[in-house]
């Protein structure tokens, strides 16, 4: 802008023409004749345009905002939703999880395996999903059950415990002087003061003995009068005592087992598949049981009955489908 530029004011609409030229501001100046033109234009309609433009900015700001807010919110809705998806297939387990579990290890390929899969009754996906849900509660007390050494720990702890009581003398016997856990056997408790009474091991084995050796005769035919009277109870009273006798000299037994084993190992190996083949034929607690907890560190006091039940009625299932597809030739 130069001083000697000519002025002009320009025209407005809204307002009185050529008033002062405070109330005007500078526009552009008009080069194109010899003496330049400044060209002012009104400055309250000027101002006013500013304001609308910046209203209308700000209203185009304001919706591009919330449309930006609609967005993120629909995503993070979205993305929730697809998390919530996620997880409630494998807390629920949806049934093309459970169609894929029981679908694994069978040899089929694309649309063969896909029409297998879509097979699947109902009912067995009810029932292999009840099966993962209770594997996995057991792969969960798996990871809390206490580790290796943690067990070790406590058999060492327990073992000592057991050491502490073997050293010290539980009770003195007048034929055979101190008495040690191992030489005495339980006799009911001390009524005044609530304390566990010992006997003699040795001690009472001599009285039966002679007991038995006095009144032989009399003893036996109580025994014979009470087998005639109820044969089925007398057979249970004797297998008590046989189970009684066996825990009591648990040792001396597995060791004649064992030395039988060692002297037929043929017997011995015929008796085990013969044992085994039972269970794995008529699918045994004891086979299922073994199926569940391989490769894992689970005890079969563990397995909960259902769970043994529910294997066991996938196995059949199983095998069912595996005797089908072999009778079609399949
Ligand atoms: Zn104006
Ligand atoms: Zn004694």
């Amino acid at each position: 802008m130069n001083s000697s530029n000519r002025i002009k004011k320009m025209k407005c609409f809204y307002h009185e023409n050529d008033r002062d030229i405070s109330h005007y501001v500078f526009w552009n100046t008009d080069i194109r004749k010899k003496n330049h033109i400044d060209i002012y234009e009104c400055r309250e309609c000027k101002e006013k345009l500013e304001r609308d433009i910046d209203r209308e900015n700000r209203i185009i700001e304001h919706n591009r905002k919330q449309k930006e807010d609609a967005r993120l919110r629909r995503e993070i809705k979205n993305s929730e939703e697809y998390l919530k998806r996620l997880k409630s297939i494998e807390n629920d387990l949806w049934d093309f999880k459970v169609r894929d579990w029981l679908a694994k290890g069978i040899k089929l390929k694309g649309y063969e395996k896909g029409l297998y899969k879509e097979r699947i009754p109902k009912e067995i996906l009810q029932l292999a999903r009840a099966t993962m849900k209770l594997m996995r509660k057991i792969e969960h007390i798996k990871k809390s059950l206490p580790t290796r050494k943690e067990i070790e720990e406590q058999k060492r702890l327990k073992q000592a415990e057991i050491d502490m009581i073997n050293k010290k003398p539980i009770m003195r016997c007048t034929h055979h002087g101190d008495r040690f856990l191992e030489n005495v056997i339980k006799s009911g408790v001390d009524k005044t003061n609530g304390k566990q009474r010992f006997k003699c091991k040795e001690c009472m084995k001599r009285i039966h003995a002679e007991n038995y050796k006095k009144n032989k005769t009399k003893i036996l035919a109580a025994h014979n009068r009470y087998k005639e009277q109820d044969p089925e109870k007398y057979r249970e009273m004797k297998n008590a005592s046989k189970r009684k006798c066996w825990a009591l000299n648990k040792e001396k037994y597995i060791k004649k087992s064992l030395d039988y084993d060692k002297k037929n190992p043929n017997k011995k190996r015929l008796r085990q598949r013969r044992f085994k083949n039972k269970a794995v034929k008529e699918l045994a607690d004891v086979y299922v049981k073994n199926q569940i907890v391989r490769d894992t560190r689970l005890k079969w006091a563990d397995i909960p009955q259902e769970m043994v039940d529910i294997k066991k009625g996938i196995m059949t299932i199983k095998r069912l489908v595996k005797y089908e597809k072999i009778n079609k030739g399949e």
